[in-house]
């Protein structure tokens, strides 16, 4: 996996130790021998990690990790802290800060690749979403704000069969106000996290750690838990077995005896981590919806109608009903933009109502609408204009003390595979001409003699 790495120290025989180590692995490195120097790179580089020492002169690590965290264009940056210091307050002041885990000098080759590779899989996918997000937001849509992710009312299920063990962390996350579901057996563990509600799984290893690596693996492969954040909870002698589990799919760890405010901290972290991702999904859904949502009335657009018509031509026969409202210029003249925009949304609602889940229904221009209906002979797509031609006529549209009795006209086309949408519309705005000519308030098919005839 490559990706760009800046390390952080301010003693250059480090830097030089670090960079040697990580271009061995085929990373890119980036160094910065400062804290405003390694802001200066983060905001400008936009690394895939951060490797950074604790211990420097002006600025030190933890206020880089603050100011990193509080960025948007860096808060998603893995930072991992690089320490001589091993002292737990000190640690759990890296976590608190948002560092996604802790190294201590001499760095561990072993253990510095392995957290890598899984900071690495996590932020791919992130950035895949980020990047999808962002592009929607440039075809014009609104920006969300980046507030700061809270982790109340998350769920954790722990997964510990010792009973001390299993009360210490309850207790340490309830402090968080998460939400804790406890299991004893692997079984259990994976029915419930399959059912994919949770936020974080805290799985502690037994002795022999095989079972609880291949639940991580496993939960890792399926489609429900692939984002859940897992945290194993192992013995210092099991540091092996903990690298291989951050190969086959752990996010984070701690070590026995555990910290509470550590494991408080890891856990806030994964949290924030996964809701992030959500965030950015949810960014997409929203900017996607919007994309082809017109604004005014709630309908599809056009945009999203003709890709929808030209889809369906492809293989099925389709209707296409090209709705337009009678003398609607009158009632913007009479009473003002805000009844007609009033009328349209009313008229929109009315139109929505009266058609099958499957039918789009789109606003295509001013006061012009498009329903396109599926595997709709011609009689049935008549009938169905009729009706929402009398849909509209049979109840004017009121708002305050106004009441606009409102009327539209409808061309009606149908056409199977291979009939170009440009023609199958056309067709229909040559019926509906017809039937404004006619005196409006009707539905007309199209039919090749008449149009020709009445151009
Ligand atoms: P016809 O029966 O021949 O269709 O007459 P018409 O007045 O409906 O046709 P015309 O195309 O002359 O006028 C359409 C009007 O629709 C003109 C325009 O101001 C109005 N319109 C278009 N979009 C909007 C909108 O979003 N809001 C409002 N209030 N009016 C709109
Ligand atoms: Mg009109
Ligand atoms: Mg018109």
């Amino acid at each position: 996996m490559t990706a760009r790495i800046l390390a952080v120290d301010d003693i250059a025989a480090n830097l030089r130790l670090l960079e040697a180590k990580l271009q061995a692995e085929y990373y890119e490195v980036m160094l910065a021998s400062s804290g405003p120097e390694a802001l200066n790179v983060a905001f400008t580089q936009l690394p895939d990690v951060i490797l950074l020492d604790v211990m420097m002169p002006g600025m030190d690590g933890y206020q880089v990790c603050t100011a990193l965290k509080a960025d948007a264009r860096t808060q998603h940056i893995p930072v991992v802290m690089v320490t001589a210091l091993t002292d737990s307050t000190e640690r759990v002041r890296g976590l608190e800060v948002g560092a996604d885990d802790f190294l201590s000098k001499p760095v561990d080759d072993a253990t510095l690749f392995a957290r890598l590779r899984a900071l690495l899989r996590v932020k791919q996918v992130q950035d895949a979403w980020r990047l999808r997000a962002e592009t929607a937001k440039d075809l014009g849509l609104e920006s969300a704000p980046e507030p700061v992710i809270s982790v109340t009312g998350a769920r954790a299920l722990i997964m510990a069969e010792i009973p001390q063990e299993m009360e210490l962390v309850r207790n340490a996350l309830q402090a968080d106000s998460l939400k804790i579901t406890a299991v004893t057996t692997i079984e259990e563990a994976q029915r419930l996290l399959s059912k994919g509600d949770f936020d974080l799984a805290l799985l502690a290893l037994p002795p022999d750690a095989t079972e609880v690596l291949r639940l991580a693996s496993r939960l890792r492969a399926q489609n429900n838990t692939r984002d859940l954040p897992l945290l194993l909870l192992a013995d210092t002698a099991q540091k092996t077995q903990v690298l291989r589990g951050f190969d086959l799919g752990a996010n984070d760890h701690a070590f026995r005896p555990l910290d509470p405010n550590e494991l408080r901290a890891r856990a806030r972290n994964q949290i924030r981590r996964k809701r992030y991702q959500e965030r950015l999904r949810a960014e997409l859904d929203r900017s996607l919806e919007m994309a082809v949502t017109d604004q005014l009335t709630g309908l599809r657009n056009r945009r999203y109608v003709r890709r929808h018509l030209d889809g369906l031509l492809r293989t099925e026969e389709a209707a296409v009903l090209l709705v337009d409202i009678d003398k609607f210029k009158s009632i913007n003249d009479t009473y003002g933009h805000n009844v007609g925009d009033v009328a349209l949304r009313e008229v929109a609602e009315r139109l929505r109502v009266q058609l099958r889940a499957a039918d789009v229904v789109a606003r295509y221009g001013g006061e012009e609408f498009l329903a396109v209906l599926t595997g709709a002979p011609s009689a049935y797509a008549l009938i169905v204009a009729d009706r929402l031609r009398e849909a509209i006529a049979a109840e004017p549209v009121r708002t305050g003390d106004v009441v606009l009795p409102i009327t539209i006209s409808i061309g009606v086309a149908v056409g199977g595979p291979g009939v170009p949408a440009e023609q199958l519309i056309g067709s229909a705005d040559e019926a509906l001409y017809r039937a404004k000519r006619d005196g409006r308030n009707r539905a007309y098919l199209a039919d090749p003699e008449l149009d020709k005839s009445g151009q």
